[in-house]
């Protein structure tokens, strides 16, 4: 049952877990909402358990309680978690991503985040006062690896381009069975450009469980029944078998979490791959 599948982040020598656990949703939505914490700490600690050793956050999620609870979960065992968090397309500037970073690690109750993503380009700030701040928390030892998140293969390139010493590790991007766009253009760029590929609302934010019956879900089931897996487990594993993809399923009810961990350790055969890319296409 657990993840014990990993890839490199990007071109560095980071093994990152394939399965990672989402938060949106964990402390609040858009605001903070205090209550049930207790429940989204335990979910958080089961998924580490299992091996997804990858948080990802964000300081807008629930306006930065999501990365309290996470600080919550990862109490005592920070050192064996990935935290990913994210900086607010509002506060690319050179010192807000300074002043952003310094509030996440402060909620993180840590002193460095291992990934430090721009949440969504913003085209009234130029990347290049956003990416030296990056380089500057890098240089203090605040941030491990640079990301971005929602960013087209060219913005990519130029955010790559305004980094002076480190690369682009990652761009977070919605990817699933049901939502290929990126297959056209980011993902190849991603492959040839080693940028790990973090598929979010990797299970269409829940619609892939719950589902249809038409045509392309019966090639799911069938599939699925194949290899006594759920529907779930197997477009998890569709999505983590490309390349550089890795996925991060939010799962805030224990049993959800339970089987989002079993979608790795075992392999889609090349002709079940294929037939799942035809039918949903
Ligand atoms: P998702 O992971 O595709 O779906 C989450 C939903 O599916 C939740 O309602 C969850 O319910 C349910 N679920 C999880 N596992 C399940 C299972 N095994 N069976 C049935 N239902 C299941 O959607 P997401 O939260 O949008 O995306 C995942 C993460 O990606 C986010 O949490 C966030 O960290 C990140 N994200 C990033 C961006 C960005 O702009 N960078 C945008 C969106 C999301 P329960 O919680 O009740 O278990």
């Amino acid at each position: 049952m657990s993840c014990v599948e990993f890839k490199k982040l990007g071109k560095t020598d980071v093994n990152l877990p394939v399965l990672g656990l989402g938060t949106w949703g964990i402390g609040g939505m858009m605001s903070r909402h205090l209550g049930g914490e207790e429940n989204q700490v335990q979910a958080l600690r089961l998924g580490l358990e299992l091996g997804m050793r990858f948080i990802d956050t964000a300081e807008m999620y629930a306006s930065g309680h999501s990365e309290e609870v996470v600080a919550m979960a990862v109490e005592k065992k920070r050192e064996s978690v990935f935290i990913a968090t994210k900086v607010s397309p509002q506060n690319l500037t050179y010192e807000h991503v300074l002043r952003s970073c310094e509030s996440s690690l402060r909620r993180l109750k840590t002193s460095y985040v291992d990934l430090y993503q721009v949440h969504w380009p913003n085209p009234s700030i130029p990347i290049g006062g956003t990416m030296k701040a990056m380089e500057k928390l890098v240089e203090e030892g605040k941030v491990r690896e640079i990301g971005v998140s929602n960013f087209s293969a060219q913005q990519t390139r130029e955010a790559e381009e305004a980094l002076s010493r480190k690369g682009i590790a990652s761009n977070q991007v919605e990817y699933s069975l049901t939502e290929r766009s990126i297959e056209e253009e980011l993902l190849p760029y991603c492959g040839r450009e080693h940028v790990t590929l973090i598929a979010y609302s990797p299970i269409a934010r829940g619609q892939i469980p719950g589902g249809g019956r038409d045509a392309r879900w019966r090639v799911l089931d069938s599939i699925a029944q194949k290899y006594s897996k759920t529907r779930t487990q197997v477009a998890l594993n569709w999505l983590i078998r490309k390349e550089p993809v890795v996925a991060i399923p939010k799962a805030a009810n224990l049993e959800h979490v339970k089987e989002n961990a079993g979608s790795a350790g075992w392999r889609l055969r090349k002709e079940d791959q294929d037939a799942l890319n035809d039918a949903f296409t």
